[in-house]
């Protein structure tokens, strides 16, 4: 584990690193930010989000919490989302699950966890949403995988599901909403490829919020 002492010399190694590539790195970063992207992920410390991305400070607005939920009555992931949406524009807004999430291991088991009962419900309403297609498949990983994917799908509809988005899109043509599983074991990311429009169509009977058809 690193050092309580070694977290601050690494961030003075890093702000020298990027102060020898741009001396008013910092001047320029503390100015504004407009990040394209809003990143809603899993709090699990081996799933980073900018380092896996590549991404710089300053591109993308982050939002993490166990097993990336999105619940409407959550006000923390909802002011992030208009946030990210009414003022910084983002063109794209990513929910991000992994495979080996512990969250969605617990809320696979019959057992009390407290606090975490109301939070890990959300993955349970997921489950009964697709209990057939998870039922069908062998007991165990493949489950655990496909309950992983299912529940970033269904966190991007819920995504989807907010005013902020809806308006947006109907103006502007984004944000587009995406959902990937990050691969723990390969360092890979999988995008699920999920087809945003269709996703919107199929739920404005239910879910619209702009008082206006969509796809007029
Ligand atoms: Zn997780």
């Amino acid at each position: 584990m690193v050092t309580y002492e070694q977290i601050f010399r690494n961030n003075l190694d890093w702000v020298e690193r990027h102060k020898e590539k741009d001396k008013d790195f910092f001047e320029k970063l503390a100015s504004d930010q407009q990040p394209g992207y809003l990143y809603i992920g899993c709090s699990d410390s081996r799933v980073t989000a900018e380092e896996m991305m590549g991404a710089s400070p300053g591109e993308v607005f982050v939002h993490r919490n166990i097993a990336n939920l999105v619940n409407s009555i959550d006000l923390n992931v909802m002011s992030v989302i208009n946030y990210a949406v009414r003022h910084l524009n983002v063109k794209h807004i990513i929910v991000c699950g992994h495979y080996n999430c512990g969250g969605v291991k617990a809320a696979m088991e019959p057992k009390d966890l407290g606090i975490l009962n109301p939070w890990l419900r959300n993955i349970r309403d997921v489950y009964r949403m697709h209990k057939d297609e998870l039922d069908a498949l062998p007991e165990g990983k493949e489950r655990y995988d496909r309950l992983v994917e299912l529940n970033v799908q269904e966190q991007a509809i819920n995504v989807i599901k907010t005013a902020a988005v809806q308006l947006s899109y109907s103006e502007n043509k984004f944000p587009v909403v995406h959902g990937w599983v990050f691969d723990i074991h390969s360092g890979m990311l999988k995008d699920l490829q999920l087809d945003f429009e269709k996703i919107l169509k199929d739920i404005q009977g239910i879910y619209n919020l702009t008082g206006k058809d969509l796809f007029m």
